[in-house]
């Protein structure tokens, strides 16, 4: 678990030139080129007008590659890519972002190949998926290391503020974030950013299996805390030791869970 890299996420301004890559619904327009039209479309889109034909997309920046020198000029094509008229046709108004999803300038990693591995591995102690700060490098947590790391956030300030679902191949998990109480503490995070979510904070990708048997697509605990999972009955009870006081904490916390979930493989 020590290998990925590749790739940067920086502010696509106007006029940057871009690829698209990653796209699930809309396929087709993976691996075209265009022209960056508008810096801010809803939930944090940018527009990009396409080379071919002049259509304007809203795509998330996650999936752009930036293909330009990095100083935002056009080349080769005049003054096409600034076609107002065409753009406000299919883009709403933007709308502005709250700040703390602004992405700050920092260069993030990503690879499907850490995905890849962490979805094909049926060992227990490939539970979580988190990133080791000091290391430099995605690592695993089993279940009685993620309580244990879960209540040491809690203890520094931390508090879980979002529950994100997430499927790779026919597998669920969720992304678990959570955000320091002091905003300054709080980074882009790297497996959020892997899991194509743009999150400020530390956050760790959960498979849904039972946290005691580890029974693949048993339900999240019946506390209504959203970070755990396991079969109702035995395995709940059994887990109850190691579970109990991270349950509370979050039942307490302000958490945000979001419906949509993204394929990501
Ligand atoms: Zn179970
Ligand atoms: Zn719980």
């Amino acid at each position: 678990f020590v290998h990925y890299i590749a790739k940067e996420m920086t502010a696509l301004p106007v006029g940057a030139r871009v690829r698209i890559e990653g796209l699930v619904k809309a396929k087709e327009h993976n691996a075209k080129r265009g022209t960056v039209s508008r810096a801010s479309a809803p939930e944090g889109r940018v527009g990009v007008k396409l080379d071919d034909g002049g259509a304007v997309l809203a795509v998330r920046p996650e999936n752009l590659e930036r293909i330009d020198d990095g100083r935002g000029g056009t080349r080769g094509k005049g003054g096409e890519g600034s076609n107002q008229a065409g753009e406000s046709s299919s883009l709403p108004p933007p709308k502005k972002k709250p700040s703390s999803l602004e992405p700050k300038q920092r260069t993030l990693k990503r690879d499907n190949a850490i995905l890849r591995e962490f979805d094909g591995s049926p060992d227990p102690n490939l539970l979580v998926l988190y990133y080791h700060f000091r290391d430099n490098a995605f690592d695993c947590f089993n279940s009685s290391e993620y309580h244990a790391q879960m209540i040491r956030y809690y203890e520094s300030g931390l508090s879980v503020r979002l529950v994100v679902p997430r499927k790779i191949g026919n597998n669920d998990y969720f992304l678990v974030g959570l955000r320091h109480s002091r905003e300054d503490k709080n980074a882009l995070c790297e497996v959020a950013f892997n899991c194509k979510r743009s999150f400020s904070g530390i956050s760790m990708l959960v498979k849904q299996r039972c946290f005691v048997c580890h029974r693949a697509g048993a339900p999240h605990c019946s506390g209504g805390c959203r970070c755990a999972c396991y079969c109702p009955g035995g395995c709940e009870e059994r887990g109850r030791t190691d579970h109990g006081r991270l349950c509370r904490l979050v039942r307490e916390s302000d958490v945000t869970v979001e419906e949509e979930c993204m394929q990501l493989l």
